[in-house]
């Protein structure tokens, strides 16, 4: 089972082509989303009692919600802005609502779960939510500016206690203090986990092991629409791979950080979570296949 722990959230998008307000969105509904459709998840979470129906609905059909609690007060809600290009985002509200008193707890028999992400969210929080499992084969852990401004020796404590660090660029510079992403990579190894990826918007992403720096190019896209949640739904997609293939060599990890940046293309190409919806698994396979032939010239 992959057991997913971070925000559900309301988000509000603008972009200079549309503003989309008060959508399903969040770390973990992201990433729950992307990886469902390669092993079966379960959400850790909690929104308030002004959730909309329908967006309970989407969560319901679609993982499995044992852990989603729904708290007396208002939804996380986070609004953001994206520039021109779609790739610089400039975080205008970040409402904490419920997840601020939130005790997060891995329901009974879910802490035998071999597969663990926690998203951004409070760095304190997924700590103590990885600290509830007996013993992942995997453990991955993603966080935003935010909490790096915000909580920054918890943010390493909590790269400390994972084995995958997954980070956009910007967040790991902000970490490291430096402006070199392989250093960051290897600097961030140096902190504990045995796996490092670091994303890099519409340009691909690094992925880091001791022995071996693995690039990868982005999938080609001519319509970006919203790239809210990409990183998310790249964890889901290479934690979804690792899940269902259940091994951890080389090869493995290497298809999983494709199939991350499959699924993070497929996440920027509608508002929201909305691409997702109209996703099987046959149209994931196949930009697979298509990117691997990219990549082999
Ligand atoms: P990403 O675009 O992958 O970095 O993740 C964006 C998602 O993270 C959005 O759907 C937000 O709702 C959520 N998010 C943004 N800021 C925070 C925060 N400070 N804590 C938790 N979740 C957040």
């Amino acid at each position: 089972m992959i057991v997913v722990f971070g925000t559900v959230a309301l988000d509000t998008t603008r972009t200079p082509f549309k503003v989309a307000e008060r959508i399903l969105g969040g770390s973990a509904t992201y990433c729950s989303l992307s990886s469902k459709f390669f092993y079966r998840t379960s959400l850790i979470s909690v929104v308030g009692n002004d959730f909309p129906e329908e967006f309970k609905k989407i969560l319901l059909n679609n993982l499995d919600t044992t852990g989603l609690k729904i708290l007396d007060g208002k939804t996380f809600h986070y609004d953001s802005t994206f520039d021109y290009d779609l790739s610089k985002r400039i975080s205008n509200k970040t409402e904490l609502n419920v997840i601020e008193n939130f005790k997060p707890e891995v329901p009974e028999g879910y802490e035998k779960a071999e597969y663990v992400y926690v998203g951004n969210n409070d760095p304190r929080k997924n700590i103590e939510v990885l600290q509830q499992f007996d013993k992942p084969k995997l453990t991955a852990c993603d966080t935003i500016e935010f909490w790096i401004k915000k909580r920054r020796n918890d943010v390493i404590e909590m790269i400390k206690n994972v084995n995958c660090v997954i980070l956009n660029d910007d967040e790991a510079r902000m970490i490291i203090n430096s402006p070199n992403l392989v250093r960051c990579g290897r600097k961030l190894l140096e902190l504990g986990p045995k796996f490092a990826i670091i994303k890099k918007g519409e340009h691909g992403s690094v992925f880091f092991t001791e022995d071996v720096v693995f690039p990868v190019p982005g999938y080609p896209l001519e319509e970006i629409v919203d790239p809210t949640g990409a990183g998310d739904s790249f964890a889901g997609g290479f934690l979804g791979h690792l899940a269902r293939q259940n091994k951890l060599d080389l090869q493995t990890l290497q298809d999983s950080v494709i199939y991350g940046n499959v699924m993070g293309s497929f996440a920027v190409e509608d508002f929201g979570i909305a691409r997702f919806l109209k996703l099987n698994i046959n149209d994931i396979e196949k930009r697979f296949g298509n990117y691997k032939n990219i990549l082999n010239f």
